[in-house]
C-alpha cells in the first residue's frame, strides 16, 4: 500500500459536520469527494453501496431507477464522521437536532410507492416533487436523480443550512431548498406530481392535498388510530382524492413553526 493508506478518523479539518461553518459552500463540498471519505474508513464506497443495493433488492425493492439512485448517492457524505462506518447499514441514523435520516429500506419503499402511482406518460420520472423534511438532504439527493424538479422544505434552520452545504457536492441542480414550515407546502411551485413527507403528524395538512396535481400521488407517515404511525398513500384523480393505508412506520413528528 502506498500513497493513499487508509486513515481513521477522517481528517476532521476537511470534513466539517458543523452547519454553522463560516466557510460553507466553499471548503466543505470540495472536501467531500468520493475518493476521500471512504478511504478514511477503509471502505470502498461504491462497493459498499452496491452491497446495500443488493440487500434492498433481496428485501423486495424492484424499481431499477430507485436502486440506481441508491447506488449513486454517497449516503456516508450525509452523516457525521463518527457514523460513516454505519452509513450503508439499513438503519436510521441521527443527523443532529433530535432528527434522523430514515433507513434506506423505508426510503426505497416510499420511492417505489411514488413510482407505482405514476402513469406511463410520466416517462419514468417523479415529475415535480415536494419533499417535507429536508433533514440532511440525503433523500433530496436521491429524489433529484428520479425527478424533474425537487422542492424540499425544512423547518430547522441549522438542518436547512447543512443540507445546502452537503447538496452542493452533488452533481444535480434541480433541487430547491426552502426554509419554512412544510405543513403549508410551497404554493409558488405547486401543483406537485409527487409529495413525500419525512415526518408524520396527526392529520395530512390540507395544503399538501391542495397542492397535489391531478394524477399525482402523496406518500406520508400518519398517526394511526390506536397509536403509532402508518404509511399512507393519497392519489388525486379527476374525481377527487383516494387514500390507502399501508404498513406501520416510525418517523419523527411533523412539527409546527420554524426554528
Ligand atoms: N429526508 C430527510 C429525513 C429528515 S427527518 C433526510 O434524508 O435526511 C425529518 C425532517 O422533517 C427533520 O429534519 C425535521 O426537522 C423535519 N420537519 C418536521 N416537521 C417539519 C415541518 N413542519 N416542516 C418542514 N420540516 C419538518
Amino acid at each position: 500500500m502506498s500513497g493513499r493508506a487508509p486513515r481513521f478518523p477522517l481528517s476532521l479539518d476537511r470534513i466539517s459536520s458543523s452547519p454553522a461553518s463560516a466557510t460553507r459552500r466553499t471548503a466543505a463540498p470540495a472536501a467531500r469527494t468520493a475518493a476521500d471519505a471512504p478511504a478514511g474508513v477503509g471502505l470502498d464506497s461504491s462497493g459498499v453501496r452496491q452491497r446495500m443495493v443488493q440487500r434492498l433488492r433481496a428485501g423486495g425493492v424492484r424499481h431499477e431507477a430507485v436502486l440506481a439512485a441508491f447506488a449513486a448517492v454517497p449516503r456516508h457524505h450525509f452523516v457525521d464522521t463518527a457514523l460513516v462506518p454505519q452509513a450503508y447499514e439499513d438503519t436510521a441514523l441521527p443527523i443532529g437536532h433530535a432528527q434522523t435520516i430514515s433507513k434506506p429500506s423505508v426510503v426505497a419503499r416510499m420511492l417505489e410507492l411514488l413510482f407505482d402511482g405514476r402513469n406511463a406518460a410520466a416517462g419514468g420520472s417523479l415529475g415535480r416533487v415536494l419533499e417535507i423534511g429536508t433533514g440532511c438532504g440525503y433523500q433530496a439527493a436521491l429524489l433529484a436523480r428520479l425527478s424533474r424538479q425537487v422542492v424540499s422544505i425544512e423547518r430547522l434552520r441549522a438542518l436547512h443550512d447543512k443540507a445546502r452545504e452537503l447538496l452542493a457536492s452533488q452533481p444535480r441542480d434541480n433541487v430547491r431548498l426552502v426554509y419554512g414550515d412544510g405543513r403549508m407546502g410551497h404554493p409558488p411551485n405547486a401543483p406537485y406530481d409527487t409529495i413525500i413527507a419525512a415526518a408524520g403528524g396527526e392529520a395530512l395538512p390540507d395544503a399538501w392535498l391542495d397542492q397535489l396535481a391531478v394524477g399525482g400521488r402523496l406518500v406520508a407517515p400518519l398517526r394511526a388510530i390506536g397509536g403509532g404511525q402508518v404509511l399512507v398513500v393519497v392519489d388525486r384523480d379527476e374525481r377527487g382524492l383516494r387514500r390507502q393505508a399501508h404498513e406501520a412506520v416510525q418517523f419523527v413528528p411533523l412539527q409546527s413553526g420554524v426554528f
